[in-house]
């Protein structure tokens, strides 16, 4: 009984001390403001309300009207830029990695939005559910539902290390009730995957611009670069099938692949993809051709397609992130059953030899990255987290590294975390910058990101929806 009674009261103070909390307003005083939208602002004073930044002023003492049950947040030598997305996330990838364990390390990093790429929305249910019921330990979760993928589909589940991400589409699907169906359960966009027909991926296209759902994806293996993108593609994952589109020959690289593509041996689609990326990768970022390369980052600006180049994941065979003790020690935050097989895989696979064609991959994808930025191609940062021992949170900061070791200013980097992708859900209005009328989804750091784009990992607090974490 008396466990009972103290239970009771553990409860209610619990509750109530929740309620109050999230009531009180968050006052940030003499604080640095940046982002990509403002010059940097000095000495400001942000007042949040709820889920919204309220009021941005000079800092002068007595000016603020400060309430009684303010929460201050002294911001000097401080620097406020808004939370961070992940914009490449797949939360069911390793099913021992629970969601609870992701969302936690996501905020605990920063990142207060996140977009998964690929999921089937049966397994990422539970993650959904707990989403609506504890909005504040959950960053704004944006979901696209399963890869819409051809025959044979690449994560079909059956295959080590292809879990089941995909629906199989074929000439007797019906594509208008399979967008209604995700419609109705809530996803944000579509992702088109490898193995889509031509026609099958353009009709997806059509129904989804009708539905007003954008949709983003590799491009598939058997479609002209020029022929996805003037059928209304709206975003493009790790600069996927861009090698080839980048070649002077890619007429005749493409009607190779179609002849792959017809799987005479049968092999499955996880196999047959791999086949196709061995057969072509390679050879095709040796014949890159500059002039015709301009050609399709320029048809990328023109049509607004977004791109997220998952850095992370195209250079981590060279990189080797993995093998690096400091980013092992980022493993201790996940569920032991992970932990430990990390730990063991991460380094058995730094013993193993490095092979040349990695950092092949590497270089092409950073130069790539470098030329995007340089004409304008609006860029996403996404890491592909859990994939490739990259740890949900940590590895979004990896990915701001790389973005500006391939050329983008830490400002521009920062952009790409904030505004752009706030930009392909045309949420602009509500999020990426720090200003009034705007979600209250800040990352307080001690240190000045401009001057050290690491300095995004040196981080003060976090406000997600107006609550510090
Ligand atoms: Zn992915």
């Amino acid at each position: 009984m008396k466990n009972f009674i103290f239970f009771l009261a553990f409860l209610l103070l619990f509750s109530t001390s929740q309620d109050i909390f999230s009531s009180k307003r968050v006052v940030i005083e003499n604080v640095t403001l940046i982002d990509a939208g403002n010059p940097i602002r000095e000495e400001m004073t942000v007042i949040i309300d709820g889920d919204e930044i309220v009021s941005i002023n000079k800092s002068n003492i007595g000016t603020t009207a400060l309430l009684d049950d303010d929460v201050v947040v002294d911001g000097r030598d401080k620097f406020v830029i808004p939370g961070l997305w992940d914009a490449h996330v797949h939360l069911t990838f390793i099913p021992e990695l629970d969601y609870e364990t992701a969302y936690g390390l996501f905020l605990m990093n920063g990142i207060t939005s996140i977009r998964d790429t690929g999921a089937i929305l049966k397994k990422l249910k539970p993650a959904i559910a707990f989403a609506k019921k504890n909005p504040l330990k959950t960053p704004r979760l944006f979901y696209s539902g399963p890869l819409l993928d051809g025959t044979p589909s690449v994560y079909k589940g059956t295959e080590p290390g292809y879990p089941e991400l995909s629906v199989e589409i074929n000439e007797d699907t019906n594509l208008t009730a399979l967008v209604n169906n995700l419609i109705e359960q809530e996803v944000s966009f579509l992702k088109t995957y490898e193995m889509l027909s031509e026609e099958i991926f353009i009709n997806l296209l059509k129904i989804s611009e009708e539905k007003n759902l954008k949709v983003t994806g590799h491009i598939p293996l058997g479609i002209d670069f020029f022929k996805a993108v003037d059928n209304g593609l709206d975003g493009m994952q790790h600069i996927r099938n861009l090698e080839l589109a980048c070649t002077k020959d890619s007429t005749e690289g493409l009607s190779k692949r179609l002849l792959l593509l017809e799987n005479i041996e049968s092999i499955p689609g996880s196999a047959l993809r791999s086949k196709i990326h061995q057969a072509q990768r390679y050879s095709s970022i040796e014949d890159f051709d500059e002039d015709r390369c301009m050609k399709v980052i320029e048809h990328l600006v023109v049509n607004n397609v977004f791109q997220t180049p998952t850095l992370t994941i195209n250079t981590v065979g060279s990189k080797r992130f993995f093998a690096n003790e400091q980013w092992q020690e980022t493993y201790k935050f996940l569920p032991n059953v992970v932990k430990n097989r990390w730990l063991k895989d991460s380094k058995s696979m730094a013993q193993q030899p490095l092979n040349d064609s990695y950092k092949t991959y590497q270089d092409w994808s950073m130069k790539m990255v470098g030329l995007f930025n340089k004409q304008g191609v609006k860029i996403l940062a996404g890491t592909d987290t859990p994939i490739g021992f990259l740890t949900p949170g940590f590895s979004l900061h990896k990915e701001l590294e790389l973005l500006v070791e391939s050329g983008l200013t830490p400002l521009q980097a920062l952009r790409a975390a904030t505004i752009t992708p706030a930009e392909f859900f045309n949420l602009e209005d509500k999020m990426g910058t720090v200003e009034v009328g705007k979600f209250a989804d800040l990352v307080i750091l001690n240190n000045n990101p401009l001057n050290d784009i690491k300095h995004t990992q040196d981080i003060h607090a976090v406000i997600l929806k107006g609550r510090i974490q």
